[in-house]
């Protein structure tokens, strides 16, 4: 099995030096290998988001034994890794590109869903008890350019349309007051739904919710060959072999090439990366106008993520790059420093605490895909998020799960834009050239056209 950049990135020994690793407490769970040889009834591949919520589900809501193969610890990948943001997402693709391939009711399904996603991770984290640190109401988008005021203004009108959402333009003049003045910040959009939280201690919360529902998950696990016999899917790990009637594929932009012929060259993983500061008194913070806790974003297409964290930390995240080698971090620390210094220049010297960076997962349709392969249909795929798995991951876990006990019919489970069969890229040995030039349109479109 191979990646299509450098292996250090996918190296689960090697440390990721998040301020979420560290601040969250021990799983307090035992996570054994898989050993010896093992039976069940479906096996999941990947414990993130989307593997955990898939076998909390099977194990919790349908009593079926279920077992979760992990390359590394859960939430080693982009699950303890990302920028917290429990928001709407999912896709890259616009509403009228959706209406336009299936429909504006199946359009409108999807956009349900997405709400529906936000929701089931609060309510999950309520009806099995662990704390998730949420913290934020709602989501804000801020017009980086004069001429994306007009954009948020349209914005604005879509979400009422669309999610039914009653959403608030801040004008420029309104900005410092909310709790939102940041350098070009033109304006800003309030979104009131979703919320920011601790993607750790939110990963390592289902990984138990999971297991004391009685799902079986295998750390230091990782599926090295998959083979096919007499029904039987037969998974081999360096430990053990565990044998399945159905798998469920978690791997989002994690997913080795030659895992399983009908997923090579369908998914693109691409880098994002993050830096915290140490933590911001409450006069660092006036003094730069950025206050509210609620999590945003900026309307780069190439867009830039940022939080407070409850204890006066920021965050800042941002796309880009395509060299995931450990040499190359360096730079980009210092490249997202100096971003940071434009954007909030009240903060240009404030000491960075972490950087850290990690895959997320885009699909050639940029739609998320939870569906069965279409040559063997007790294999099951729940991935390409689109940096947007927070929310989406954990509800595509549970369609999974119920897709896997035909729980109804699939289309019934999983609506039309996010059920279809995973394309495979044109030329995929090529896909992260294409990452290159979109970069590149994207920066000319965003910084200068
Ligand atoms: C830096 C960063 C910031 C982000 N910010 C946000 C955000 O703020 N909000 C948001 O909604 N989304 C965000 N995302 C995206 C989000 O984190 C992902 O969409 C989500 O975590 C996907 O969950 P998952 O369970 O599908 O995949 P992952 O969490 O990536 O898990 C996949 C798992 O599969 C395992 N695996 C792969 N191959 C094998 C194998 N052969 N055998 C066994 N196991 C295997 C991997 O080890 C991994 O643990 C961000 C991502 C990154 C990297």
């Amino acid at each position: 099995m191979r990646h299509i950049y450098h292996p250090a990135a996918f190296d689960p020994s090697l440390p990721v030096d998040s301020y979420w690793a560290e601040s969250a407490p021990p799983l307090s769970v035992e996570l054994s290998k898989l050993t010896g040889d093992e039976t069940c009834d479906v096996a999941v591949i990947g414990a993130g988001y989307t593997g955990l919520s898939a076998a909390l589900h099977l194990a919790r809501d349908h009593g079926v034994d279920v077992r979760v193969l992990e390359r590394g610890q859960p939430g080693w990948a982009a699950s303890g890794r990302n920028g917290g943001f429990c928001c709407l997402g999912g896709t890259k693709a616009s509403f009228d590109t959706l209406a336009g391939r299936h429909g504006r009711d199946e359009a409108l399904r999807f956009a349900t869903t997405q709400v529906e996603a936000v929701e089931l991770v609060r309510e999950l984290s309520q009806s099995e008890g662990f704390d998730v640190e949420a913290y934020g109401e709602g989501e804000i988008e801020v017009a980086h350019q004069r001429r994306h005021v007009a954009g948020l203004e349209a914005e604005s009108v879509r979400m009422r349309e669309i999610y039914g959402l009653d959403c608030r333009v801040y004008r420029k003049d309104e900005l410092r007051q909310a709790g939102m003045a940041m350098g070009g910040g033109e304006a800003a959009l309030y979104i009131p739904l979703g919320f920011g939280l601790h993607p750790m201690k939110y990963v390592r919360g289902l990984a138990e919710a999971a297991v004391r529902r009685g799902a079986r998950v295998h750390g230091d696990s990782p599926v090295e060959t998959w083979q096919k016999s007499d029904g039987w899917h037969i998974l081999t790990t360096p430990g053990g072999t565990l044998r399945a009637k159905t798998v469920i594929v978690a791997t989002n932009g994690y997913t080795p090439e030659g895992l399983h012929p009908g997923l090579d060259g369908r998914v693109l993983p691409a880098l994002t990366n993050i830096i915290t500061t140490r933590p911001l008194s409450e006069a660092e913070r006036e003094e730069q106008g950025w206050t509210t806790p609620v999590p945003a974003f900026d309307s780069r297409t190439l867009l830039h993520y940022f939080r407070l964290l409850p204890d006066g930390r920021f965050l800042l995240g941002s796309r880009g790059g395509l060299n995931a080698a450990p040499g190359s971090a360096a730079g980009k620390k210092a490249d997202m420093q100096k971003r940071l210094a434009r954007m909030f220049p009240a903060w240009a010297n404030i000491e960075i605490s972490h950087f850290w960076r990690g895959f997320v997962c885009l699909a050639a349709d940029l739609v998320p895909h939870i569906a069965r392969l279409p040559d063997d249909r007790s294999v099951i795929h729940a991935l390409a998020y689109h940096g947007n798995g927070v929310s989406m991951g954990t509800w595509a876990g549970r369609a999974a799960a119920r897709l896997a006990v035909q729980a109804a019919p699939d289309d019934e489970i999983v609506p039309a834009v996010a059920g279809q069969p995973l394309p495979r890229f044109p030329l995929p040995g090529l896909r992260t050239l294409y990452l290159r030039g979109a970069y590149a349109a994207y920066w000319l479109k965003d910084e200068i056209l």
